[in-house]
């Protein structure tokens, strides 16, 4: 597995911190900041403590974590056997929605339409809302996640 390391100790820093971004949930970070700064949102996430794992995830249902730890570090988990078996479309959905909590400090949001689509990517999966994502509801999301 391909494994990206970043060194992020720039001027001024005492804290020997490591990135690891696997694989390619890369291009998907990468991604993320293209789309917040398509969204007006400044971010550069070599400059931030998180790191990004394809690990199997034990608890059932949990398909990707967002972890926060108290020396302020995170790290954004998806499950490999999932990961695996998804399009990138959905990937992305996924890496998202744990950016979304990680990096924009997004709840959950379960609000669905008329239709009973999710109106977020920030849905918790738990609530019965259809969480279709398209090239057709893609930019509505995508403003509704970044912009909210
Ligand atoms: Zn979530």
């Amino acid at each position: 597995m391909f494994v990206l390391v970043t060194n992020l100790c720039l001027m001024g820093c005492n804290k020997d911190n490591t990135q690891v971004i696997e694989g390619e949930l890369q291009a998907h970070f990468s991604n993320f900041e293209n789309e917040a700064a398509a969204h007006g949102i400044d971010l550069d996430i070599s400059t931030l403590d998180i790191s990004g794992y394809i690990q199997n995830i034990e608890t059932i249902g949990t398909l990707g974590q967002c972890k926060s730890y108290s020396d302020g570090s995170q790290q954004v988990i998806v499950d490999e056997q999932y990961w695996n078996r998804i399009s990138d479309e959905e990937r992305e959905y996924l890496v998202f929605h744990e950016l979304g909590h990680c990096i924009l400090k997004r709840e959950h949001n379960d609000n669905k339409d008329e239709n009973g689509n999710c109106i977020s990517i920030m849905q918790s999966g738990t609530n019965g809302c259809k969480s279709e994502y398209s090239n057709e509801n893609r930019t509505q999301l995508l403003n509704e996640l970044f912009i909210n």
